[in-house]
């Protein structure tokens, strides 16, 4: 049983944990927070031992009343694994605690690739992370693209790929981001730094990515021109991207027209927190001219990195190999909507 550590309960690492607990092979023995906040209480009331992530700032927990287990250096030491879910550069300043204890670590896409030995996808790279020490789960967006390149690369190969990304202004906890009225290119000069993330999962892929930011909180949106080696029609790519796991496509009949119905859809069949771990692709959207495959995609920016998490795990443990990793996380999650 591998004894996972979580340093940040946000967004991303409330998620994580409870998908650690879901797994038969790893468990959660706590997660360290900075403050005493309501997602505090929700760790505790999920039965996590909660620790305090800076020492100075312990003593407001127990203000809050809030019970604390220790500080970050007692879940390190007894951890055999710690996925950091800090905010952006919080992780690489983490990163000599973990190493002062030997405990190998999973870092998220908000920090520099440097961090890491090696940026991770579970499909496209997971042998690069079997046995590393600090491996880095690459972001929402470089995700959802690594998971449509790998078998296109396989399959067809990859000329050039030229990527749109309609990115939500925020997360719908992130009251302070914006914009509320506007549409903003993001960066206005290329390359957005989609294509050279992506480029450390495929380091030899030809990608431009161009990046706006919109008036949404629920997922991102991906317009996907890539250019193949090969003449393919629609219907092959169809039927090559409906057998990956998490790629989902949306049937034409299911009446999903966008980023809301798709998470209604979520919370209807049942998904905690509405969570869309998988990539969701128009399935009437795929549309190839010559070599050119066109196609739609949303990427639910706050769970897509979760199965992926727990994939880096089993790879930095060197506890499972790739395929048999992907298919215990896909059935103990529920994955396939
Ligand atoms: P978040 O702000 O929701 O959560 C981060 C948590 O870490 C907060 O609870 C914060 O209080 C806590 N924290 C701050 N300093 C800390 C410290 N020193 N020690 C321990 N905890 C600390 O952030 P998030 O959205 O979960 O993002 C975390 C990472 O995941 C970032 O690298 C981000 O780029 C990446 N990521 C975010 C998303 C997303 O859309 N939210 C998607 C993919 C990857």
């Amino acid at each position: 049983m591998t004894k996972v550590g979580v340093v940040g309960y946000g967004t991303i690492g409330k998620r994580v944990a409870d998908a650690v607990v879901a797994q038969r092979d790893m468990d959660v023995i706590g997660v360290a927070k900075t403050s005493p906040n309501f997602e505090a209480g929700t760790a505790v009331s999920k039965g996590f031992d909660l620790y305090a992530a800076v020492e100075e700032r312990r003593e407001l927990f127990d203000e809050a009343g809030i019970p604390v287990a220790g500080d970050l250096d007692d879940l390190v030491s007894a951890a055999d694994a710690i996925v950091d879910a800090t905010p952006s550069g919080i992780g690489a300043q983490n990163r000599e605690v973990y190493e002062a204890h030997g405990t190998p670590a999973i870092y998220q896409g908000g920090e520099d690739a440097d961090v890491a030995d090696t940026s991770f996808n579970a499909r496209a790279n997971y042998d690069d992370a079997v046995g590393a020490d600090h491996v880095r789960v690459v972001s929402c967006n470089t995700t959802g693209l690594s998971r449509l390149l790998a078998p296109l690369r396989e399959e067809y190969g990859v000329d050039k790929a030229r990527v749109t990304l309609v990115r939500r202004g925020g997360d719908p906890g992130q009251t302070g981001r914006g914009p509320i009225d506007d549409i903003l290119p993001d960066p206005v000069s290329l390359p957005s730094h989609h294509g050279p993330d992506v480029k450390t999962i495929f380091p030899d892929i030809d990608i431009d990515t161009l990046g706006l930011k919109v008036p949404a909180t629920l997922m991102h949106m991906h317009s996907v021109n890539v250019t193949l080696e090969s003449d393919v029609d629609a219907d092959e790519v169809r039927d090559l991207l409906a057998e990956e796991s998490r790629l989902f496509l949306i049937p034409e009949a299911a009446g999903i027209d966008g980023s809301g119905k798709l998470k209604e859809f979520a919370l209807d069949s049942g998904r905690s927190r509405g969570d869309v771990w998988e990539n969701s692709i128009w399935s009437e959207s795929i549309a190839v001219r010559g070599n050119d495959l066109y196609l739609f995609q949303a990427i639910h920016q706050e769970s897509d990195v979760v199965p992926e998490n727990v994939d880096a795990i089993r790879a930095i443990t060197d506890s499972a190999e790739q395929a048999e990793s992907i298919a215990t996380t896909d059935e103990t999650l529920g994955m396939g909507l």
